[in-house]
């Protein structure tokens, strides 16, 4: 009983940690999140796990500037709609980048931080956010 919960435990971590999707080898398209058919292909598709490079651009963003109790801290923060390098899009908080300087095709990468952590010793769990690949400059 404890054993399979350390398990599936480690088995949420790892997928937190990377951003897991996969790849269509007979057309060539990327999904994130995965998909269990290609839309695309049909049967004729191949679907492979493919794990992101984590790498893309900021397609269009939010300043959030209103957050529930639990996110107050963080307010100004931004979300922003992100284009991977290998083409799908998903959301996420952008972080290290100063509301006013983030804008639309900046580069940012992947990094991953811990969100909350329940009790002591507890369950710590992950999500990937995004910061600009270049540090921005003009401010501090
Ligand atoms: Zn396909």
């Amino acid at each position: 009983m404890a054993e399979k919960g350390v398990a599936q435990v480690w088995r949420r971590i790892k997928s937190v940690y990377n951003i897991q999707g996969n790849h269509c080898t007979t057309c060539g398209t990327y999904y994130f999140p995965p998909r269990p058919v290609c839309p695309n292909c049909r049967r004729k598709g191949n679907l492979e796990e493919y794990r992101f490079k984590g790498l893309g651009k900021v397609h269009t963003f939010a300043i959030v500037r209103q957050a529930p109790e639990e996110f107050k801290r963080q307010v100004p923060y931004i979300i922003a709609q992100i284009e991977l390098d290998e083409g799908p899009r998903l959301t996420a908080q952008i972080v290290n980048c100063d509301p006013e300087d983030v804008h639309i095709g900046m580069r940012v990468r992947a990094c991953f931080r811990k969100i909350r952590e329940f009790g002591q010793g507890g369950i710590i769990v992950y999500g990937y956010k995004f910061e600009p690949t270049m540090k921005v400059t003009g401010h501090d």
